[in-house]
């Protein structure tokens, strides 16, 4: 007999990831190694080890200009930042407090590892020689490496592996890494859906696995700081130390240079979204550059206020 597959964490029944990150409560004692092994190789990934349906191809749109332009380098840029968030985030294991939170952090590791992978791997889809991979992620993701990935690489293992702070370490990852990416990735999902349904797929299997890290991090983060209220002004410290620091990287500017390269894949091939909606009652091709970026933005901060709230740290939204 299998065992049943949590709705959260089931290919068909999940919730979307702005509504999961939002709405659910997972601890760590919930998303263990036994759930995780149940819930996510037997479940999420069941006949999607690329992250999507095997049979979806990569249709003749994506395979060159701004189309092309645009998921390349967006999925380099995604690529190198989950495999630097697989190696920084190793270290949480090591000083994880309890047996729960070092389980959870453990299958987290390899989350991010598969991410990384099948960000990468898409790659092949859209054409780039297996044997020119590696250094087509470093290219694509070349403009963004040394101003974005590495100041965040740096502070990370600065609090991760130097400082061995687990709760700041908790906090970086769950607000200002994965927390200010999400709604970036969930945009991601919705825009390429009709164009692109095996990116589309990819993201939504990585969204899935994000539901877990937002919620259980953000768990993990309200019990620490109920247990220790001492530590909460540190920890305030560091989250508004982390958000300067995300203001101050040029994310909006990467974020936007990919949305008008969309655009533009969208004026060229705009017969084939049809009269898709993007979100309910908005057709993608009415869509700017602009507006989505926008809109990613408002979701990310909708979520950051309620999850902050919701680990007992609203004074951070100061
Ligand atoms: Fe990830
Ligand atoms: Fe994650």
């Amino acid at each position: 007999m299998t065992a049943a597959i949590p709705a959260e964490a089931d290919w068909d029944r999940a919730p979307g990831l702005l509504e999961g990150a939002m709405d659910l409560e997972l601890t760590a004692a919930d998303c263990n190694l036994r759930y995780w092994l149940q819930a996510v190789p037997q479940g999420t990934l069941r006949g999607r080890p690329d992250g999507h349906d095997p049979a979806l191809e990569v249709g003749p749109h994506m395979l060159r200009g701004p189309f092309f332009e645009a998921i390349t380098q967006e999925y380099a840029f995604r690529a190198l930042a989950e495999e630097k968030a697989t190696r920084v985030l190793s270290y949480l294991v090591p000083i994880a407090p309890d047996t729960d939170s070092m389980e959870f952090y453990a299958t987290q590791v390899l989350d991010e590892c598969r991410h990384a992978m099948v960000f990468r791997n898409h790659l092949l889809s859209l054409g780039i020689p297996r044997e020119r991979l590696a250094r087509a992620v470093e290219e694509f993701a070349a403009p963004h490496q040394d101003t974005v990935l590495a100041p965040l690489e740096r502070r990370s293992l600065e609090i991760m592996r130097d400082r061995r702070d687990f709760i700041g370490g908790v906090v970086m990852m769950t607000i200002i890494l994965e927390g200010a990416l999400a709604p970036a990735a969930e945009l991601s999902e919705r825009k390429w859906r009709p164009l692109d349904p095996a990116a589309a797929e990819i993201d939504k299997g990585a969204g899935i696995d994000e539901i877990r890290h937002l919620t259980v991090g953000a768990a993990i983060a309200r019990q620490y700081l109920l247990d220790r209220p001492r530590e909460k002004d540190r920890v305030i410290e560091l989250i508004h130390d982390g958000m300067r620091m995300w203001e101050e990287l040029p994310t909006h500017d990467m974020v936007h240079w990919r949305e008008v390269k969309f655009q533009e894949g969208l004026d060229r091939h705009g017969d084939l979204v049809g009269d898709y909606e993007i979100w309910p009652g908005r057709r993608l091709v009415d869509t700017t550059p602009e507006e989505r970026q926008d809109t990613a933005e408002r979701w990310s901060d909708e979520m950051k206020a309620k999850r902050l709230k919701y680990m007992g740290l609203a004074e951070a939204l100061a």
